[in-house]
């Protein structure tokens, strides 16, 4: 080869069993590149795979999924916590970071089952991923009880201390809308509505549609053939110069991996895509292993006992 090429000394061996039918691997930050080229005013784009029953799914669904009421949030509260995860299984946390003009972006990975995260930071590092870091919990058995206003609540914690959130932008609780670019085999229509059980804080599900609402986000998911990654899901998030923790309006995205196969690799894709939105929301890396917001993709479905009170605590003020 006549052009210059980037030499990788850094060899990772990751799991391989790709699903035959996940189509060409395609590139994330491409698919992201093409969405902001071709995107539509209403927030669609014509690549959005087929929506099936994804269409017609509401946007929220406060029949089956209520508000939590005073009286859970304080039993959750009350409710001893689950133990952490501890040495080697301590939930550490590989992140990409990058700086530009507008701020600060930061790319949070779910590791697939069977990937440690050194590996996956190795995997993402001799891809050329820019920044790579694995981020570790300063305690060996987790993290430390705190008040659910600061950053962590039992073994929920979030991506940042001080603590990572939307603003209200003039509605009474934070208003954030996912819009849904995903093929039909990622539930996210049924993740959202889970966390918009949350006090404080307002989750919309839209299949490819995110109209523009004075002070209300969107948050575009997708998902695709990304390959032998390392990693299951992954959220990107955008903080604005100059205000620690808060969320900016533009370029918060999630993208799920069709590579791996759910069945061969034990986990399934609605913990992956329940997992993401509660990252998208602000919260980061649970301690205790049976969590949905564990470091590791698992089988774990329900936003659990700790989640909630940490996220309705974050939002508990408005700002
Ligand atoms: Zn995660």
């Amino acid at each position: 080869m006549a052009t210059a090429t980037t030499v990788v000394l850094t060899v990772v061996t990751l799991p391989v069993a790709a699903s035959a039918s996940a189509g060409p691997v395609i590139d994330p930050d491409q698919q992201y590149a093409a969405f902001l080229a071709e995107k539509k005013a209403d927030g669609s784009w014509a690549g959005s795979a087929d929506p099936g029953d994804k269409a017609k799914a509401p946007a929220t669904d406060l029949a089956a999924f209520p508000k939590l009421t005073d009286r859970q949030l304080a039993a959750m509260k009350a409710a001893t916590p689950k133990v952490a995860a501890s040495g080697t299984e301590a939930p550490a946390t590989v992140q990409s970071v990058k700086v530009t003009a507008e701020g600060t972006s930061v790319t949070t990975y779910l590791p697939a089952p069977g990937v440690t995260p050194d590996q996956l930071a190795g995997n993402l590092r001799s891809r050329g991923q820019a920044s790579v870091r694995v981020v570790r919990p300063a305690a060996a058995d987790g993290v430390s009880l705190m008040a659910a206003s600061d950053c962590s609540y039992g073994y929920a914690t979030t991506f940042s201390c001080p603590v990572s959130y939307w603003r209200n932008e003039g509605w009474e609780d934070p208003y954030v809308r996912f819009n849904d670019h995903s093929g039909s085999s990622w539930p996210v229509s049924k993740a959202v509505p889970k966390w918009n059980t949350v006090q404080n804080i307002d989750s919309e599900y839209h299949f490819n549609s995110c109209s523009s609402v004075s002070g209300s986000r969107c948050v575009d998911v997708f998902s695709g053939n990304y390959g032998a990654t390392g990693w299951t899901g992954l959220t990107t998030l955008y903080y604005a110069s100059g205000s620690p923790g808060a969320l900016s309006d533009s370029g918060a995205k999630i993208q799920l991996n069709d590579y791996y196969n759910p069945t061969t690799y034990g986990f399934t894709r609605n913990n992956v895509a329940t997992h993401e939105v509660g990252h998208a929301l602000g919260l980061g890396h649970n301690g205790y292993s049976g969590d949905v917001l564990y470091y590791v993709s698992n089988t774990r479905e329900d936003i659990g006992g700790q989640n909630p009170v940490l996220l309705a605590g974050i939002y508990s003020v408005s700002r």
